[in-house]
Parts: C-alpha cells; structure tokens; sequence
C-alpha cells in the first residue's frame, strides 16, 4: 500500500489501547498495539487523542513507546489539517479521517474487528471516489 493513500487515524487510550483504569495505566487491550503498528506498517498515521495531560499524558506516550508503538502526533493536529476549511487558526479538534474510541456510539469493537473495518473501509473510500467520478463525468 502507498503511504500517501494512508488515513489519519486519532486514537484514545484509556479504555481503547488499555482497559480504563485512569489515572493509573491499565492492562493492554487483546493486540491493540500490534493492531496499531500494522495499521503504521500499512501506511496510516497515528496520533494519540487522549484526556490525559502532564505527567498522566507522558506515562502514556512511554508506555506506548516502550512497546514500539510511537505516534506522528499526540493531542495536536497532521500539520495538513492545521489549516481547517480556509482558516487560518488552529482547530482545537484533533482532526482526523477516523477516530477510535471507546466511547464511540456502539461500542468499542475488537482490535481484530478495527483492523478489518479499517482495512475495508480504504477500498470502499475508492470505489466512492471512482462511483462519484463517473457520475459527474456522465453528468456534463
Ligand atoms: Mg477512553
């Protein structure tokens, strides 16, 4: 896959890496991280979108580190998105293609479960376009 077809994918911690146990940092979630680094090796970008901030938000970027897992960005914005629909301030949102949370209207799925979605959902993101394309090539 090439890298620059990749999707912007912002990821929470507590409760989605790692069961919630906030403050402290709870036992990892059945292959989150490896789910994570694969979707990395498959050209995606990853940035941390978490609560957490201080001392709270770096034991959580180490812990993740410490496991080979490293993020573009953490609580901050894919330097593409730092200029949002023309302007010229910093969105406060993490913006991103997708985000994952625990907190997601219907539940957190299985890490197995976000791979395959993710992975689906670049081919459907294509055969939009193209359906689109054709349709207002036909159009003029
Ligand atoms: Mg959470």
């Amino acid at each position: 896959m090439e890298k620059s077809k990749g999707l912007t994918i912002a990821v929470d911690f507590d409760g989605t890496i790692v069961e919630h146990e906030y403050p402290k940092i709870g036992k990892e979630k059945p292959f989150a991280v490896e789910t994570l680094r694969s979707l990395q090796e498959d050209g995606h970008t990853l940035i941390l979108w978490t609560a957490r901030d201080g001392e709270l938000l770096d034991q959580a970027v180490e812990w993740c580190a410490s496991r080979g897992l490293n993020f573009f960005a953490v609580n901050n914005n894919h330097p593409k998105n730092y200029l949002f629909q023309g302007r010229s301030d910093k969105s406060c949102k993490v913006i991103a293609d997708i985000y994952i949370d625990d907190h997601n209207l219907g539940g957190l799925p299985d890490w197995d479960t976000i791979y395959s979605m993710i992975s689906g959902m670049r081919r459907k993101k294509r055969s939009w376009w193209k359906r689109t394309f054709k349709k207002r090539s036909r159009k003029r």
